[in-house]
């Protein structure tokens, strides 16, 4: 039975995937320059006999073939990139390149992807299809790593059916994953708005444009982009968390600088959505005699995990690890530049968790106290591999 064999395998390299992750999570390299990183997974790669192909500069591909004869291709996907936090646990294994830290697991997603490289390259006689081994650069920094790679041709040649992929999850005890068919996560959009006006004495606002009144106005008004344009059966999330008018008790500043996100799960929503806050920000700040330039910086589309494909992994998921430990997934309105891929391929994006209370495992991703519980590799490899091999009809 493949599946025994999947998880004596995943067993066995377990340290060794333990000691990958280790390395990685001490020397973590920044989003678009991950050179070390990707020289480390090259360096696996050989030593597993896999050739690749490099892509968006630190990415790579390989290709691992099935014995028995098909045409059928899945694909496998782990980030590589790191954030720029200062790791705050004190861990044998802390970062030791000061002011990054692989706060987000993507240490652990490029392990795991390394040891099921590893468990299907001994079960290659045993199983039909191709598996494309993606493993990408900067997931976490615009224009997104898996944009890059997509537009070099990563879903091509050949082209893959399915995309899978897995990331870190510590609301999530390790030993359990979670699934959502459907809309998962949000596209997501960064705001930067200057309102302008003409500063000048707190005393005489007659003389004046108050730039601060005017900001008070739009960030009331455009709530209502959300509370009464939005569908409210599609999610939909405004938020300012930067405001900046550096004026004094008596100084009326002449600008008022905000930063914001703008997330939904519509496309077209998304689009109609800009124009409104746009014009709703420059037409507020023109009655008032002021000006706003209101700047949108496109960030990721939304996830989705197509249907289809999602039911038969989690039921997958479900025979390999049992039904108690696959769980059901909530809406998280984060950004995922996996969600690149959902859009042009059947995809599927899973959650492995990796919390450990009794352990003090429980940080947030991009924290700096932020942890895995290792435990988690005993099933991040071999699930991935046996979801693969299903996949592929075996
Ligand atoms: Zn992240
Ligand atoms: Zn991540």
């Amino acid at each position: 039975m493949i599946k025994e064999q999947i998880q004596e395998l995943s067993q066995k390299i377990f340290n060794d995937v333990v000691a990958n992750r280790r390395h990685l999570h001490t020397n973590p390299e920044l989003s678009f320059h991950e050179q070390k990183t990707s020289a480390f997974v090259a360096g696996k790669l050989d030593e597993l006999g896999l050739t690749y192909e490099k892509m968006a500069d630190t990415g790579l591909v390989a290709l691992i073939k099935g014995d028995m004869p098909s045409d059928k291709v899945v694909a496998l996907r782990a980030d590589m990139d790191a954030l720029p936090i200062t790791e705050a646990n004190d861990v044998p294994y802390k970062s030791q390149n000061v002011g990054v830290m692989h706060a987000c697991g993507h240490d652990a997603h490029t392990s795991s992807l390394l040891g099921t490289a590893r468990i299907l390259t001994e079960l290659k006689s045993q199983f039909a299809g191709t598996v494309k081994l993606i493993f990408q650069p900067a997931e976490e920094k615009l224009p997104g790593g898996a944009s890059l790679m997509i537009k070099e041709g990563v879903l091509e040649n050949p082209k893959p059916q399915a995309v899978l992929g897995q990331h870190v999850m510590p609301l999530i005890d390790a030993g359990k994953v979670g699934f959502r068919a459907g809309k998962y996560m949000a596209s997501t959009d960064e705001l930067y708005v200057t309102v302008k006006g003409k500063g000048g004495h707190g005393a005489q606002p007659q003389q004046n444009i108050d730039p601060v009144i005017i900001t008070a106005h739009i960030l009331t008004a455009l709530q209502q982009v959300v509370s009464r344009f939005a569908d409210p059966k599609s999610p939909s999330v405004l938020s300012f968390g930067k405001v900046i008018a550096n004026g004094a008790t008596n100084v009326i500043p002449n600008e008022v600088y905000l930063e914001g996100t703008f997330r939904t799960m519509d496309e077209k929503w998304r689009d109609e959505a800009h124009k409104r806050m746009k014009k709703m920000a420059e037409g507020i700040a023109e009655s008032m005699g002021g000006s706003c330039d209101f700047n949108i910086m496109r960030g990721y589309p939304f996830l989705i995990n197509e249907e289809v494909l999602t039911a038969a992994t989690r039921g997958h998921a479900e025979d390999y690890l049992g039904k108690e430990n696959v769980l059901d997934l909530d809406i998280w309105m984060a950004a995922e530049d996996f969600a690149y891929y959902s859009q042009v391929a059947d995809s599927c994006f899973y959650r492995l968790g990796t919390r450990n209370e009794s352990r003090g495992i429980t940080s947030s991703v991009h924290t700096p106290t932020f942890d895995v519980e290792e435990d988690a590799f005993k099933i991040s490899t071999g699930l991935m591999a046996y979801l693969a091999i299903k996949q592929l009809g075996n």
